[in-house]
């Protein structure tokens, strides 16, 4: 299957889904500068009506690209959530939040999820005491994510700390704490739903699922 550009994915949603780390936030972002469908019918496909299924669709696609999951992955996630106690919405939420790229980027260590993504993909960190290059890793409460030391001479995280001084971006969650320092990463309580704009409706993505 084809790779769709990425700001092509946000000019289909209408919405920022912060994919391209910090050139999301400059005037460069094409939801900016060109804030309309991609394609040679773009703007008159805004006016389009879209069905009750079709919103639905469109809201879980969302949230895959934004967590950066395929299909069976985030099916899997669904299934956990409702088979969880609890709220259903919150289950779902967590389970994406507590993957092990998403908190790489929430802390800032990446500036976009593909990034994070990658940096543990190619063995960068440690959860606890044992290495992981799992992007799906579930955290939890406590654990404690680090950075692996031989990797530390290389020159994406020398110059990490300088760069997260002045570094745009959104603010580390209540629930992660970064220490910059020692550039380590602890968990402290569960995904605190209320401070993030996830940018989609679960309530549809769980619709969808129950056809
Ligand atoms: Fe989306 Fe970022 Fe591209 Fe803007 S720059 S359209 S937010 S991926």
């Amino acid at each position: 299957m084809l790779k769709q550009p990425q700001c092509k994915i946000c000019r289909r949603e209408g919405k920022k889904l912060m994919l391209k780390g910090e050139r999301c936030l400059s005037p460069k972002c094409a939801i900016v500068k060109r804030n309309y469908p991609p394609g040679l019918h773009g703007i008159k496909n805004t006016r389009r009506k879209i069905s009750e299924y079709g919103k639905q669709l469109r809201e879980k696609q969302k949230a895959k690209k934004i967590y950066g999951v395929l299909e069976k992955v985030f099916k899997k996630y669904y299934e956990k959530a409702i088979s969880s106690k609890g709220n259903v919405s919150e289950n779902l939420i967590n389970l994406l939040e507590a993957r092990l790229d998403n908190v790489v980027y929430r802390s800032g260590i990446a500036s976009s999820r593909k990034q994070a993504k990658q940096l543990v993909g190619h063995g960068h960190f440690f959860l606890n005491k044992y290495k992981t290059d799992i992007p799906s890793c579930q955290v939890s409460i406590g654990d404690i994510i680090k950075i692996k030391e031989s990797k530390k001479d290389k020159n994406f995280f020398k110059n990490l700390k300088e760069s997260l001084k002045g570094k745009k971006g959104q603010e580390i969650p209540s629930w992660i704490n970064f220490d910059k320092e020692k550039m380590e990463i602890k968990i402290l309580s569960n995904p605190s739903i209320s401070e993030m704009d996830q940018g989609f409706d679960t309530k549809m993505i769980i619709e969808f699922y129950s056809r």
